[in-house]
């Protein structure tokens, strides 16, 4: 039962101590009643108001007045062993500190029409685990750094705005297996990455991807079984591994793409017991479709399976339903934030997704394939790209994304710089 004292929006009733039904509530006890049907300090001296007062009841028993004044005169009493336990075994879904630790986690809470600013971009940056700068033929302007070219290229974009980037590792050299080893080794370039770049910008937030795909030998997102089938148990133990080993680096958020079942629940526990739960948020990608706009990033990433079929796992571009239980499960799991991916052609998906869900910050992915369509219109003089940008992003807030995981954030950033020196 709740001390009374901890019950910020009810106030105190004093029942009087001859109240004829003082068979329950004995003098000198206290109930907790809603503010709005008495206030603070009332006596209840009559059949009727006790009658009332009864339907209001929110605590099922009573704390007497000289215990409650004990407890609240000893602060100390508690036994701190007692609450670390309850803390750990509280419901993920009732923690609201990992989702607005952070300024710009804050402003995600915050915002919803149709304009935009750089809260609503987050920037993905693909660093490898080789020393190089590589262009990304498929992505125009686009490139893999290794780590060390990551804090000269981030750093001209903070000074024009940027609020977010979301890590995506890609090892060249680093041997792949069948539990994706280096996807939290030490040698893992976002695990390398991540202090570099968290003292050198600390009010920039830094979500990471947890997938295993780009660190196992069959580039599957999760982990194979016997039976050459995802094996689900040991996936979600393995990404709920990898998510840590990104909170213990620096990450702010940790943002699960594998589409495993119940990865939500497993990250969010892990991160619970290891005392992460008030400064990492779980951004997951709650509708992620199998899509043929992925081509690019698979090149990119490196990430394209040997065998199988991902589409076991990611959702049928033709389910809705599927798409709406997805978001309601991570909700149920935990999830600070939800995504739609792609993002043009699932705009319905992130309308009934914000619908469902108004209280949690929806990221959309406007992923490689949209880059590459609007930059190859632009460039065949179907329209200006600024321009096409510009619309295909208002598109995403008007469905209801608060905000967009986009490739031309550096564009956008260099647009509003310049108009800001004239
Ligand atoms: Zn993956």
């Amino acid at each position: 039962m709740s001390c009374l004292s901890c019950i910020s929006d009810l106030e105190r009733v004093i029942l009087h101590p001859t109240s004829s039904q003082g068979e329950i509530f004995q003098s000198n006890t206290f109930v907790a009643i809603q503010k709005r049907d008495y206030p603070s300090g009332n006596l209840i001296n009559s059949s009727s108001s006790y009658e009332t007062a009864k339907r209001n009841v929110i605590i099922g028993t009573t704390t007497s007045k000289t215990e409650m004044e004990q407890r609240e005169n000893n602060t100390n009493s508690l036994d701190i062993k007692q609450v670390a336990s309850v803390s750990k075994m509280m419901d993920a879904k009732h923690i609201l500190h990992s989702a607005i630790f952070h300024p710009v986690l804050r402003e995600w809470q915050s915002k919803n029409s149709t304009n935009f600013d750089s809260y609503n971009l987050m920037l993905p940056i693909f660093v490898t685990d080789e020393e190089v700068m590589e262009y990304i033929s498929s992505m125009p302007g686009m490139f893999r750094m290794g780590v060390k070219w990551v804090k000269s290229v981030v750093a001209p974009l903070v000074r024009k705005g940027l609020k977010s980037i979301l890590l995506f590792g890609v090892i060249k050299t680093l041997p792949k297996d069948a539990r994706g080893t280096h996807a939290d080794s030490e040698q893992n370039p976002v695990i390398r990455a991540l202090p570099i770049l968290k003292s050198a910008f600390p009010d920039l937030i830094i979500a990471c991807d947890v997938c295993l795909c780009p660190y196992t030998s069959l580039g599957h997102c999760g982990i194979i079984g016997t039976d050459d089938l995802i094996d689900n148990t040991a996936s979600i133990k393995r990404l709920a591994e990898v998510a840590l080993a990104y909170a213990k680096a620096g990450a702010h958020i940790v943002a699960p793409s594998d589409m495993m079942d119940g990865r939500v629940a497993a990250i969010k526990q892990s991160l619970i017991i290891n005392g992460f739960s008030h400064k990492v948020a779980v951004l997951s990608y709650s509708a992620k479709f199998a899509s043929t706009l992925y081509g690019p990033f698979r090149e990119a990433s490196g990430s394209a399976p040997a065998k199988g079929d991902r589409r076991c796992y990611q959702l049928p571009s033709g389910s809705a339903g599927l798409a709406v239980r997805a978001a309601a499960r991570d909700v149920n799991e935990g999830a600070d934030m939800l995504m739609v991916k792609p993002g043009l052609p699932y705009l319905d998906i992130v309308k009934r997704i914000k619908d469902a869900h108004p209280e949690y910050p929806l990221f959309v992915y406007q992923v490689s394939g949209e880059y590459a369509m609007l930059h190859h219109a632009a460039n065949n003089n179907v329209f200006e790209l600024m321009n096409g940008v510009v619309e295909s992003i208002t598109a995403m807030r008007r469905a209801g994304a608060d905000c967009i995981i986009t490739y031309f954030t550096p564009l956008l950033l260099n647009a509003w710089y310049r108009k800001s020196k004239y």
